[in-house]
């Protein structure tokens, strides 16, 4: 008897190109050039001559189902009906005639959103929304976001900037998020409390044993139970152990704390990595408006907008200018947390994957 075998079921995202724009879908590949006319708004014109206009706005992030209604209600009336989420949520209307962009503008800020955050603008912060679905949190991501981007939203609205700024923040110290032009990333500053009871019962030891990058911790007998300890001379106060082992609670409402990165930015055609650099430490994780958080970065922004040059990126900007200016101009401290003593960098530093020969 043939044996027929069950064909695979395809699972995972659909195939994106049939809920393209049907002007889109026709020019695939056959665009001639594309400009900006104005903040939140790009034009792509095909050499068949026909053209895509994009409008672009900003949404509070973490979408109810309210919002999404009331964006696709208006994408169908004043839009053609197709639209697409950036990464950092904000969403793009395509409309085919450029006579729709200004009524769509209106209707958009007319129902609160922001149009804008294209070009050299500061982009949405993106974030990670930890305490909404992860189990390791130390602080509200995407409060810090909100916070920070009441503030910042004349730049979003704008193209004031040297060139594009993204900016991101992460809610731990170690996983994901936290790489951009400016990263405002979770800093632990004290070793985990070990809650010695839970761990027999919760934590696999030898997977919490290896987790540790800098080999800090160890098997003991407490109380005449299995359990771990921390040598804190090594401790790195990363997190890491949290995770697989919660009676390692590392988060606390004092020692948690901010700090400011500067500089990261993907490699691309031109240019190879860069990894971003510790600029401020210890700022208090101070919810629900986290000004301290805030006040740095716009000092940080203020002096980029006003020394770099066009088109320099936040990481071209302080190369050319180097980091003892960049200290003076932003009129930060430094202090000797800026210094990486840590005797394992030299191989952590070189673990890119841009290709070296
Ligand atoms: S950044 Fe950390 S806490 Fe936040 S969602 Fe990612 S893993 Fe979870
Ligand atoms: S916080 Fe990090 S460095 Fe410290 S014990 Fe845990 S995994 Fe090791």
């Amino acid at each position: 008897m043939a044996q027929h075998h069950r064909m695979p079921i395809e699972s995972g995202c659909p195939d994106g190109f049939q809920y393209l724009h049907p002007v889109m879908r026709k020019n695939f590949g056959q665009w001639k050039y594309h400009d900006h006319p104005r903040p939140g708004v790009l034009r792509h014109v095909a050499h068949s001559g026909d053209e895509i206009w994009t409008v672009k706005a900003g949404t509070q992030r973490i979408l109810d189902v309210f919002t999404l209604r009331k964006l696709c209600d208006i994408g169908d009336q004043y839009a053609d009906g197709h639209v697409r989420f950036t990464i950092r949520s904000n969403i793009e209307y395509m409309v085919s005639d450029g006579k729709k962009v200004e009524p769509l503008v209106t209707a958009l800020e007319g129902a609160g959103f922001i149009v804008g955050g294209t070009a050299n603008s500061v982009a949405m912060i993106s974030h990670t929304q930890g305490w909404l679905h992860c189990d390791i949190p130390g602080t509200v991501a995407s409060g810090v976001v909100k916070s920070m981007m009441d503030e910042l939203i004349d730049e979003f609205k704008n193209c004031r900037m040297p060139n594009r700024v993204h900016i991101t923040t992460s809610c731990c110290q170690i996983n994901c998020g936290g790489q951009g032009d400016i990263a405002i990333n979770v800093q632990h500053t004290k070793p985990p409390k070990i809650n010695h009871d839970m761990v027999a019962n919760v934590c696999e030891r030898p997977t919490v044993v290896a987790r540790c990058p800098v080999a800090a911790i160890r098997p003991a007998l407490v109380n005449g139970k299995p359990s771990l300890e921390v040598d804190e001379k090594k401790c790195i106060c990363c997190g890491a152990c949290y995770p697989p082992c919660p009676p390692m609670q590392i988060n606390d409402p004092e020692h948690t704390k901010l700090a400011v990165w500067v500089g990261g930015n993907h490699s691309n055609a031109r240019s190879k990595p860069t990894f971003q650099k510790l600029v401020a430490a210890g700022i208090p994780n101070n919810p629900p408006r986290w000004p301290e958080a805030t006040a740095i970065v716009k000092r940080i922004l203020k002096a980029y907008r006003e020394d770099a040059q066009d088109w320099e990126r936040m990481n071209d900007w302080i190369e050319r200018i180097g980091w003892p200016r960049f200290f003076e101009l932003t009129n930060l401290p430094f202090t000797k947390f800026h210094i990486d003593n840590w005797r394992g960098s030299r191989r952590s530093l070189n673990a890119s994957a841009y290709i070296r020969f």
